[in-house]
């Protein structure tokens, strides 16, 4: 059985990342947030895009007003106005002063800005009560950004701190990352749709729903595929379609050792490359990953609906990341908690508790989820934020002990 970390490293290095040239699109600001930058973002404008003031006051020839004391106040003509949003016609000459407020562009003449405090109006007149520093309170052209310079790199994900600079900067038609799509499909005879009456021994199909949302959380576009009989024909008809229509596919059930689990064996027939049976993990042992020619990546994933969200969070998620452009932080996320509860495991395989973290007083703690950690118990999973991790080896972290603990349901 293989390490968790072996299972993760070879999954990354097993994904084709979407490519500059042929996987991008054309997406515009209303549209942009979420998705992953394809192409360096350069503006044609400066920014600040001329001299501005940062504060209200009087823009003065700094050697005006040098030697300027409470004492010895020097007197300035105000010859313009300028709010912001004005452009200045008046260009000030020794003993000028433009009254100017913040945002509002520099008259040429002027290098310096003083504060309204510090001054005293007289109808037309200013009096500048204390010296500036030069320059002071200008904000200069291209000072935070020059035109043409890089703005935004590749392979970063666009939030609204990203569509803020794109908007600034009138970058409105951005080159991003097509979704990657993920065809998602449930197996086994059991298994009825959500909507559909429940006879005795069936069960409901929860994971393409539960699959689906983590794929569209992260951006992609899930496509389900259905349930599947545990029929060979029909599955592997149904693994050909979907391989050969997505970047990822993901099948739940059929990959345990079961008379009826046929996955690993049909992944062959069609040609895909199987890469990883099992994972030394509690719980989602029996995960298969295989690679296609045609560089989908395949996880047959247990069916058990928290194996299957355990794995899709741990397994699945960094290779859905890689693959869609991002640059960095495809890992998922660890932290550190100290844990409310005692922690028990088997030893043998690097074991996952679901529950909640909490922080408090700026620090992590961890809450078992309360009721059975069977992983065929899926009632408990709701509001999870995070699997304890104990790591292999270890039967029992008691309660106050610090975890690692990974944070789930994040996007
Ligand atoms: P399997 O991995 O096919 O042996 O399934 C393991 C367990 O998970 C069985 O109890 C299945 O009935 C259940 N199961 C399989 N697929 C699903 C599914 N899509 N949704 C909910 N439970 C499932
Ligand atoms: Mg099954």
């Amino acid at each position: 059985m293989l390490p968790v970390k072996d299972a993760e490293s070879i999954i990354l290095n097993l994904v084709k990342s979407l490519q500059l040239q042929e996987d991008t699109e054309i997406v515009d600001l209303d549209t942009a947030v979420g998705r992953i930058l394809a192409a360096p973002v350069v503006s044609k404008l400066d920014f600040p895009y001329w001299d501005n003031s940062a504060m209200d006051g009087y823009a003065v020839r700094y050697e005006d007003v040098k030697d300027s004391n409470p004492d010895r106040p020097v007197t300035l003509e105000v010859v313009e106005e300028i709010p912001a949003g004005y452009s200045p016609k008046v260009t000030l000459t020794t003993g000028k002063a433009a009254r100017i407020f913040t945002g509002a562009m520099m008259p040429s003449g002027a290098d310096t800005i003083v504060i309204q405090e510090n001054t005293h109006k007289e109808e037309n007149k200013v009096q500048i009560l204390s010296a500036p520093q030069p320059q002071e309170f200008v904000r200069h052209k291209a000072s935070f950004y020059q035109a043409g310079m890089p703005m935004l790199q590749p392979g970063i994900k666009i939030g609204a701190a990203e569509i803020a600079v794109l908007a600034t900067a009138q970058c409105t038609e951005l080159t991003v990352y097509r979704r990657p799509q993920v065809a998602i499909l449930s197996t086994g005879d059991e298994l009825v749709s959500p909507d559909s009456p429940l006879q005795p021994g069936q069960i409901v199909d929860s994971n393409q729903y539960a699959l689906a949302s983590v794929v569209a959380q992260n951006g992609a576009i899930p496509i389900k595929l259905g349930i599947i009989p545990d029929r060979p024909p029909e599955l592997k008809s149904a693994i050909a379609h979907a391989v050969n229509s997505a970047d990822i596919v993901l099948s739940t059930g059929g990959v345990s050792v079961g008379d009826y689990d046929y996955i690993d064996r049909l992944l062959e027939e069609l040609g895909g490359e199987i890469h990883i049976r099992s994972v030394a993990v509690k719980p989602g042992k029996p995960l298969t990953v295989a690679k296609f020619a045609n560089d989908c990546l395949y996880f047959g994933i247990p069916g058990n609906p928290v194996s299957a969200l355990v794995s899709c969070w741990r397994f699945v998620l960094p290779a859905l990341k890689k693959l869609s452009g991002l640059a960095h932080n495809y890992q998922p996320a660890f932290v550190k908690a100290i844990t409310r509860h005692d922690l028990r495991a088997g030893g043998k395989r690097e074991t996952y508790l679901w529950g909640q973290l909490h922080l408090v007083n700026g620090k992590y703690e961890f809450a078992l989820a309360g009721g059975s950690h069977s992983s065929g118990n899926l009632i408990n999973l709701a509001q999870t934020n995070g699997l304890a991790i104990v790591p292999l080896g270890e039967k029992l972290i008691t309660a106050g002990t610090e975890i690692e603990v990974m944070q789930v349901g994040l996007t």
